[in-house]
């Protein structure tokens, strides 16, 4: 188990386009154990590669429903209605914002063994999904931010960040 580091806004490596996973090497099977293991150290609900200054197209989550999901090179493919709601980020702390998203989003990945599959997410699994995906290209939720970047309320508990 192995905790790395999140970079935070103004750290260049987050403006920056990830490439494609080409092959699973141990390395990289490495970088997604410890991508899990630092997104439930931090309680985040998803977590992409830059966000710990690996520029690949690698995003984990975990939204609480049971499930843990590994995007390998990840392309929405379809997106449905929207969703208004309030969103974090790790590599934002302590703040939040609301940020209108697609309701239902379908996306094409690879797996651990690179085969691809379609997830298809609602709701926080798709702004999830969205979120991540993103960060791949270098884009945080800031700015999609509607109104004000808010401070988080220690006393409300955390807010869902990714
Ligand atoms: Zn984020």
């Amino acid at each position: 188990m192995a905790i790395r580091n999140i970079r935070v806004i103004g750290d260049e490596i987050l403006t920056k386009k990830c490439k494609p996973v080409k092959e699973m090497t141990p390395r990289i099977r490495q970088l997604i154990d410890d991508m899990f293991d630092t997104m439930y150290e931090q309680n985040g609900a998803g977590l992409a590669a830059p966000q710990v200054g690996v520029l690949k197209r690698i995003v984990v989550m975990d939204v609480d429903d049971g499930n843990q999901y590994l995007l390998i090179n990840p392309e929405i493919i379809e997106e449905e209605g929207s969703q208004t709601g309030s969103e974090g980020c790790l590599s934002v702390p302590g703040k939040h914002g609301i940020v209108t998203r697609p309701a239902k989003v379908k996306v094409k990945a690879l797996d651990r063994d690179m085969k691809e599959f379609v997830l298809e997410g609602e709701e926080l699994l798709a702004r999830c999904i969205c979120h991540e995906v993103a960060h791949l290209q270098g884009q945080l939720y800031v700015d999609l931010v509607e109104g004000e970047l808010m401070d988080n309320d220690e006393e409300e508990g955390e807010e869902e960040q990714a």
